[in-house]
Parts: structure tokens; sequence; C-alpha cells
């Protein structure tokens, strides 16, 4: 199936993982004018393909991977792609957005989007090479058990063993969490995470360890000259704008920390309070000073929110600010070095920093309240690096965090300092002190997301200063930025964007 529209690359596949075979999926212009692309164009395809009755744990349960007609066109923030399924965190329909090249990489082989049906019968991972698929044993490729950056770097070595070359491809994998199915598992690419709603054990247990795909298919736009001339407009003012221009690039989203603690937003001690008494130990700013090496980004975006941190002498990637936030004040943790190790051990192992850390917090309210005696304690985070090890791998107590603090909460009671949305554990922002952002928590499509609900915060505060305790008018401007950035990601680009 071709298309008439520029930006797209007019086709889409299923394949079905048991049977080892491909169709084109029936997607018409019609339906790309309607639905975009990227979550909205996956949400609509499963619609089509989910009954309401299937499990996320089941064949059924497909992985819709989805970019949007910006991606990998040179429009700034455009190196954006979609993961759709049922989450197992959820139960519900899910999605996460990542940065890494997997996305301009799927369009460069010349397709718009991959629906993944089915289960491998073994530990798999997957190539895809101008749209031909080849099955490789994970197993016999040493590939199973890897933590992310050891995956990507063994799927690299194999690749350019059978190129006997090097070739430009995008990739994503899973962790050990992904494989052992921690219901908040994640799935990287590069150093980009698609981290939210648990769909890294969605693949897991596919037994798909990763994927890589490669091609040299032009991705065309519909009339260059003026996407030149718009691309060097907006890079202009991305450049030159205090947020995107200036802060981000400087700190990184951790540089949002500091208001946050000054309005009294900061999550703190499982959301019982909204200012840390150390937060200059952890701040944006100390971590810019002591510990920030450069700023990186996704493809095509000149604002690099990302940051590269000096860890035991290697460069690793840095916390964003919910993270920095949920480990430290939200965990009464002032060890800004120990925050950086969770952060890293949590990436490396596949698991959403956000509801990993809500359920540790979670966990540690429980064990202060009697209701369950697992030996974790607010301002006691030295061990934790071992029980993320341990949740990743589903041993001891990290055997029952690996659920999430909504399904503990069930298990031993404290449903209400479980701080979740339809099971999907909240960011750092407190919602009681910028209950526009407590609105779009409570309605976002995926759950506890600041993001999909909205992000009013940085109206209530953050950029902005609209009265984060009224919530006059906070219904309009709730469901208008929710829109505004599900066409944003549709499309193929990056929210800071907006
Ligand atoms: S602003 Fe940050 S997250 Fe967005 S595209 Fe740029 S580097 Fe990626």
């Amino acid at each position: 199936m071709t298309t008439s529209f520029a930006g797209y690359m007019g086709k889409v596949v299923e394949l079905d993982l048991t049977t080892r075979t491909s169709r084109e999926y029936p997607w018409t212009d019609e339906d790309r004018r309607k639905y975009i692309g990227g979550k909205i164009m996956a949400a609509k395809v499963l619609d089509v393909l989910l009954t309401g009755h299937e499990e996320p744990f089941s064949e059924e349960n497909p992985i819709v991977i989805s970019t949007g007609p910006l991606t990998g066109t040179g429009v700034p923030c455009s190196g954006r792609f979609n993961i759709s399924a049922l989450s197992p965190q959820t139960g519900i329909v899910a999605s996460s957005n990542c940065g890494g090249t997997f996305g301009y990489f799927l369009k460069k082989a010349g397709l718009d989007a991959l629906i993944i049906r089915g289960k491998c019968d073994q530990h798999t991972w997957l190539e895809i090479d101008n749209g031909r698929f080849e099955f490789h044993s994970a197993d016999d490729d040493g590939l199973w058990g890897l933590n992310v950056t050891p995956s990507q770097e063994r799927i690299k070595e194999l690749l350019e063993q059978k190129w006997g070359a090097s070739r430009a491809f995008g990739q994503m994998v899973i962790g050990p969490a992904g494989e052992n199915l921690v219901l908040f598992s994640g799935i990287v690419s590069d150093e980009r995470a698609a981290g939210r709603t648990g769909l890294g054990a969605v693949m897991g247990w596919k037994n798909l360890k990763g994927i890589s795909v490669t091609g040299n298919h032009e991705i065309s736009v519909a009339n260059p000259q003026k996407s030149r001339e718009w691309n060097k407009k907006f890079f202009h003012m991305l450049r030159t704008h205090p947020l995107t221009g200036k802060q981000l690039p400087r700190m990184g989203t951790a540089g949002l920390v500091s208001p946050m603690q000054m309005r009294g937003m900061l999550a703190t001690r499982n959301f019982s309070a909204g200012r840390f008494e150390h937060f200059d130990e952890v701040s944006g700013e100390t971590l810019a000073e002591k510990h920030n090496i450069v700023n990186k980004g996704c493809v095509s975006c000149p604002i690099r929110c990302s940051r590269t941190v000096s860890l035991d002498g290697k460069s690793v990637k840095g916390p964003e600010l919910e993270t920095l936030g949920l480990l430290s004040a939200n965990i009464e943790n002032d060890d800004l070095e120990l925050v950086l190790r969770l952060n890293n051990e949590l990436d490396e192992l596949g698991m959403d920093t956000i509801s990993c850390a809500g359920t540790i917090a979670w966990a540690m309210e429980a064990n202060e309240q009697g209701l369950w005696d697992c030996g974790l304690s607010f301002g006691n985070a030295d061990e934790l690096v071992q029980v993320i090890e341990d949740i990743a791998h589903r041993r001891g107590i990290g055997d029952e965090l690996a659920l999430g603090s909504k399904r503990l909460a069930a298990r031993y009671g404290g449903e209400d300092f479980a701080i979740q949305s339809k099971g999907l554990e909240l960011s750092a922002y407190e919602p009681r002190r910028a209950v526009g952002m407590g609105l779009g928590y409570a309605t976002s499509n995926r759950g506890g997301c600041h993001l999909n609900g909205g992000y009013l915060v940085i109206l209530e505060g953050l950029g902005l200063f609209v009265d984060p305790q009224t919530p006059h008018a906070k219904a309009d401007a709730t469901m208008m930025f929710q829109d505004l950035m599900e066409a944003i990601a549709a499309a193929g680009q990056c929210l800071f964007s907006s």
C-alpha cells in the first residue's frame, strides 16, 4: 500500500512471532488523515485488534510500534516514536513515547509502524533490514539476561560481524526486568527509554529481547524548501526561548526541582509533604555543579535536555527531574551520588524509575505503619541498589515490589497512601499544591502521568504563574493541553517543542 502524503512511508506491517510470518496491515490515507501517527494511530489499531477480553500477557496482546509523519524529517525534536499495547501494570491500553533512534530507522526501513503479535517459542531477537525480518536466538547470541547497555553493544557487535562493516541502525531492547515480567519494566533505545506502563514486560512475555532496524529508504517532505525555512525559524525559536534555549540545555529537567521546592510542589516522604529539608544537596544546581559532564539529546533536537553525568569515573545518563525528586525527597534520601547510582541501575535493568521509586516509597510507609514488614524505611536508602537488583530478578521482597504499589496495597492495606492513578505511580509533582496537575493525573488516559495528564504544572509555577491552588479554568486548560500534546506526540515530536 502506498500513500499520497509526504512524511509517511506508506506501509504498516503486522508480524506474527508464533508463525514467523508477516503481512501488510491495511492502513489507508484516510486513516493517516484521521489518526496522524504515533499513539493515536496505535490506539486505533488496538481498537480494531482487541476485543476487550485479552490479557496483557497473551499472544493476543499486540505491541504497536508507530512513528509520526514528522519522525525523521529533520523538523526540530522530531525523533520520537511510540510503543503501545495492553499494559500489565494498569490493565488498560497504554503507550510510551521514546526518543531513541529506533523510530527514525523504522522509517528508513520503509515502515510507518510495526504490529507485533504472537509469542516466540524461544528467547529471540529480531533483525529488520529494509522490511525483511530475520529471527535470531537471544540465548545462542548471549543476549538473554544482559542489562540494556551490554545488550545494545552485543547486537551492534553481532550486526557488524554479519555485515563485515559498520552501518547505521536503530535498536530497542529490554533488560532483566522485562525478561522477568516486572510490571513496570520499560524498553530502551540508545539511552532513551519508553519507560512507563510496563511494556518491557509485554516484550519479555513474548520472549523478545530486542529488535534492530535499518534501511535506506528516503523519508520525504512535501516541500523541502519551505520545510528548511520553517525548520530554521523553529530552531531559532527553541534556541532563544528561556526554557528551551537556556534552562533545559543548561540543567535539563532537573533544573525544575528548585521551583518545585520553592512552591511546595516537590513530593516528599511518599507525598506527605511538598518540601524537602535537604533539598540543596539534591537540587538540579548541585547536580550541574558536581556531576554534569555534557548535555545530550534525541535525534534532531536543539534543546538537548538529557545529561551525561560522572559516576565512578564513568559517564552515565543523569536523572530527569521526576526521578531526581522521587529517589531523593520522596524517600528522604539526601545522597545525590546514590540517586545517580540508583537511576543508573534502574536504567540498566530496564525499569521505570518513576513507578519503581513510587513503589519503594509506598513500601517504606507500609513498613512504618506496621502493614508490611519489608525492612525498608525513609532516610535509609543505602540498601536500595540491592533491592532494585532484587526487583529486576524477582528475588525476596523484590518479587513483590515488582507488582507496583496498587497491587501491594490491595495485598497488605495502605491504599490511601499508594500514590497512583489507574495503577500507574505519579511523578514527583505534589498535586495538592498544583491542582491542575492533580486533575491531569486523575484523567490522563494511561494513568498517573504528568505529560499525558496535560502537564498543567508548567503553568502552575514552573514556567508561568497561574494560581496553582485554584480550580478555576483548570478543567478547560487541562483538556486543551491534553489534546495539544497528544497531537504533537502523534506527529512524532517531543512535547517540549510545544
Ligand atoms: S527536548 Fe529532550 S526529550 Fe525532547 S527531543 Fe529534545 S532531548 Fe529529547
